[in-house]
């Protein structure tokens, strides 16, 4: 990545504003790497994170922006207190309602939708309500809220541009206007393409001793912690899944998940005369970043030409969903429908995180999410509220399930 050499002040500033969500991680770092080669087009409006104050600080002076959000008040109080002494200009909310004003200012356009977790729902959401152009890297948001997620952002105008690199690569494979349906502009079925992750080939005796390190360690995509280990266990694929449903409007049935390791093609969109489109480019974030930020025209976004010779094949396989049960999980949730997509998220947010603090083995993070899922009633997804409560029941089942050491 190029650091800049430029002060924040030397550098132009653009018309489009744009509020960066998740700033401090993975896709919110790639996506002020973008938005840093084309000045003239792009303001930062505000930027937010949890606990890196030291790098939200660093960003703040550089980009200047008007707002930075902590979510934590602590790490807001340390913030302001940094950018105070720098004498930078940017004020600084905490909390939620910091994180949902920052994704609705009227000098906002665009918000890069980039917090992990649930935690990024609501000032997703924030953005979708006020007609911005979401650009959705949160996928568990989608998951969690789905149909209400996506009527929100209808009846506001909202324009819902996904940044996943899978999604991003099946909206480049439809065509402009695919409103209708998906059957309506000839699409049979979505392949959905995932790397395998870093335990592709190992045995379920292995699986057994995986350790938080090696979870992190993608071979092909370097991410968060908590995607890691989704992308490890195949959640990530299963999320995806999800997310596509309620993109795309289609059902688990429409999309195949095609195991492709080198991390090439993108995802795939077949059409009923045996077409198929695939989208392909070097694995960096920072193709859909630019693609969905400057849709629908194209900007560069740092990314070099792919070398096809050096890649020299492509392989593909079919997924194995009994060393990886998350993803079975994952279609199944989708399948059964209401609130169980939020009961499965909920218990797998848990799951990875005890066992990232290394009181979960690996292969009990799909136990600990069936067994939730099997004990939360699930309900009709109606409302954000009925949502929400189903999403705490199944926290608090799943902490008890790692409490009481499931296997
Ligand atoms: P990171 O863990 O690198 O970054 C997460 C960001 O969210 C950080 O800015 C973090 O702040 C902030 N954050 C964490 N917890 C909270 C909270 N409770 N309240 C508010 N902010 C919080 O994740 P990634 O960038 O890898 O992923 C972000 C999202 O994008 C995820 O939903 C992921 O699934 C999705 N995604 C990521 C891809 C990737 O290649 N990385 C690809 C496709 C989707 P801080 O670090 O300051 O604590
Ligand atoms: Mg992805």
């Amino acid at each position: 990545m190029t650091e800049a050499t430029d002060t924040a002040q030397e550098i132009p500033r653009g018309p489009v504003g744009v509020t960066v969500l998740g700033a401090t991680g993975t896709i919110g770092v790639n996506t002020l790497d973008v938005i840093a080669r084309h000045p003239a087009i792009y303001r930062v409006v505000a930027l937010s994170g949890n606990q890196q104050v030291e790098r939200l600080a660093e960003q703040c002076l550089r980009f200047a922006p008007e707002f930075a959000v902590c979510a934590d008040g602590d790490a807001a109080q340390r913030l302001a207190a940094q950018l105070r002494q720098a004498g930078s200009a940017t004020q600084v909310l905490s909390g939620m309602a910091g994180l949902e004003e920052v994704a609705s200012l009227p000098q906002v356009d665009q918000v890069m939708a980039a917090i992990v977790g649930a935690a990024g729902l609501y000032p997703a959401l924030a953005a979708a309500r006020a007609g911005k152009r979401v650009l959705l890297a949160n996928k568990e948001a989608l998951v969690m809220s789905g149909q209400v997620f996506i009527d929100e952002a209808r009846r506001h105008n909202a324009e819902l541009l996904p940044i996943d690199s899978e999604h991003n690569a099946i909206f480049q494979c439809l065509p402009v206007d695919f409103a209708d349906g998906l059957e309506e502009v000839g699409v049979r079925r979505i392949l959905l393409t995932a790397s395998g992750g870093p335990f592709r080939d190992a045995s379920l005796d292995e699986l057994a001793n995986v350790t938080p390190a090696q979870a992190c360690a993608h071979p092909n995509w370097r991410m968060g912690r908590k995607i890691s280990v989704d992308s490890a266990t195949m959640m990530n694929k299963g999320l995806e899944l999800i997310e596509a449903c309620w993109l795309f409007d289609t059902t688990p049935d429409n999309i195949q998940v095609v195991i492709h390791p080198q991390s090439v093609i993108h995802s795939m969109v077949e059409y009923i005369d045996g077409s198929v489109l695939a989208q392909l480019g070097n694995p960096d974030m920072r193709t859909p970043i630019a693609h969905a930020m400057a849709w629908p025209q194209r900007m560069a976004s740092g990314v070099g030409s792919l070398d096809l010779f050096d890649i020299a094949r492509l392989d593909f396989a079919e997924p194995d969903m009994v060393r990886f049960p998350c993803l079975r999980l994952a279609y199944e949730a989708m399948r059964a429908g209401g609130t169980a997509p939020a009961i499965l998220n909920a218990a797998n947010e848990i799951a990875v995180q005890a066992f990232l603090d290394e009181r979960l083995p690996f292969t009990a993070i799909p136990v600990v999410i069936e067994k939730t899922l099997e004990m939360t009633e699930r309900h009709e997804a109606k409302n954000l509220d009925v949502i929400m409560v189903d999403d705490r029941i199944a926290r608090e089942t799943a902490r008890r399930l790692v409490t009481e050491g499931v296997r």
